[in-house]
């Protein structure tokens, strides 16, 4: 079969792409450019011509993954903005740019609304109308999408605490209400949560609208703080993706260092949620499903002692906190694994070998 991912070059998307041509899959990446593409030709060219790469520039555009899901028979659609520094909003009301089929692009936050928004739909619509152009006599192409959510549409950041627990039931809607009540005033990592809440909403909101007009389903899958090794090309410490970007901050002296945040937190490895991805597109059971997969909870202190323990960075180059502060401050945050066991029956990699894992990467780019 052959497996469509966008976003190719991203961090979790990398592992992707490695543990689908490892299970025999043939894999279409799309970047939004060709020089993007080099380093994984180089790092998967052992697979020969079982990785192909194409150029969507705009994936909000209309029409954008027209071309690039022909023949294809799964997506993963990973592509869509993770960062804290996005552009500060201009106050338009975000739902104007956030809603499918009626968005005009660059009017607000455009910088992560609108790619989570429409990107999402227009890879649902490219697929929709591509099995519409296929004659019958030939099997309709895509049969699942499987979509890279997050628990920022999960969680509700707004709860006193101090202890949180969330299934698949919940929805961040107060966020997407407060960033849309207050534009002014919503730090970046809002924006963010009020992005991925509005773009899982609207892949669920396609395939409602369009049950009786398309042959495939859909399968969210919903992280928390992804970590651990780093197969994807980044040149420095400041271009690291969001969440491996914190732990270097929080974990690494350096002109960059930001104090931990207190509070719990939760994550899953990247190998792990790359398995997920394949295993979702896999099991005909996970079809409909939106699927937390967390590997556990932690307090940011929890990290900074497994840093010092793991002895893989020079002890004077390491934040080292309150020493044993953190215990048992994780539990505060619980993400129910229950569906994810059943459908996908992931073991899951431990904080401390993610953590650890993602500093040997460190290590290895001479970032610390
Ligand atoms: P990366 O920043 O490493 O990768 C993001 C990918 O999306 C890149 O290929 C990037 O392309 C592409 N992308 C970003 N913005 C746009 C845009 N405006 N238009 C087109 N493509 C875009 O992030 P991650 O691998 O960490 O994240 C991948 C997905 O996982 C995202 O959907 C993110 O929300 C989600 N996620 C990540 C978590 C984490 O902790 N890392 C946790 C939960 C969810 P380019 O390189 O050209 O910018």
């Amino acid at each position: 079969a052959k497996v469509l991912v966008t976003g190719a070059n991203g961090f979790i998307a990398v592992w992707v792409v490695r543990r689908l041509l490892e299970a025999g899959y043939t894999v279409r990446g799309t970047v939004r450019s060709a020089d993007k593409g080099t380093h994984l030709r180089e790092l998967f060219k052992s697979y020969g011509d079982k990785l192909e790469l194409v150029v969507v520039p705009d994936i909000t555009a209309e029409g954008a993954f027209d071309e690039a899901v022909k023949g294809i028979d799964l997506v993963e659609h990973t592509a869509s903005p993770f960062t804290y520094k996005a552009d500060t909003p201009d106050g338009e009301n975000i739902l104007s740019v956030a809603t499918p089929g009626i968005c005009s692009c660059g009017i607000v936050f455009a910088d992560l609304i609108v790619p989570a928004v429409k990107g999402t739909v227009r890879i649902l619509e490219s697929i929709k109308k591509n099995a519409s152009d296929i004659p019958c006599e030939r099997s309709p192409s895509v049969k699942r999408v499987v979509l890279t959510a997050s628990v920022a549409s999960v969680v509700n950041p707004f709860l006193p605490g101090p202890v949180c627990t969330y299934d698949e039931s919940c929805w961040n809607d107060p966020t997407v209400e407060f960033v849309e009540k207050n534009p002014k005033d919503s730090p970046s990592p809002l924006w963010y949560l009020a992005s991925k809440t509005l773009g899982e909403k609207a892949a669920w909101d396609f395939m409602e609208k369009n049950k009786s007009a398309i042959n495939f389903d859909l399968v969210v899958l919903n992280p928390p703080y992804v970590y651990g090794p780093t197969l994807h090309e980044v040149n420095s410490p400041t271009k690291l993706n969001q969440s491996l970007l914190e732990v270097y901050e929080f974990v690494i002296k350096s002109k960059d260092t930001q104090p931990i945040p207190d509070g719990a937190n939760a994550y899953v490895d990247v190998r792990d949620l790359a398995d997920a991805h394949v295993l979702s597109a896999q099991k005909a059971e996970a079809g409909g499903n939106r699927i937390i997969v967390s590997g556990g909870s932690y307090h940011w202190q929890d990290i900074l002692d497994i840093a010092a323990a793991s002895k893989i960075v020079d002890d004077d180059k390491l934040v080292k906190g309150t020493p044993g502060s953190g215990a048992g401050k994780g539990k505060n945050l619980t993400f129910k694994t229950d569906r994810s066991d059943k459908l996908l029956g992931l073991k899951w990699t431990s904080l401390e070998d993610s953590i650890k894992d993602s500093l040997a990467s460190f290590k290895e780019k001479n970032f610390i």
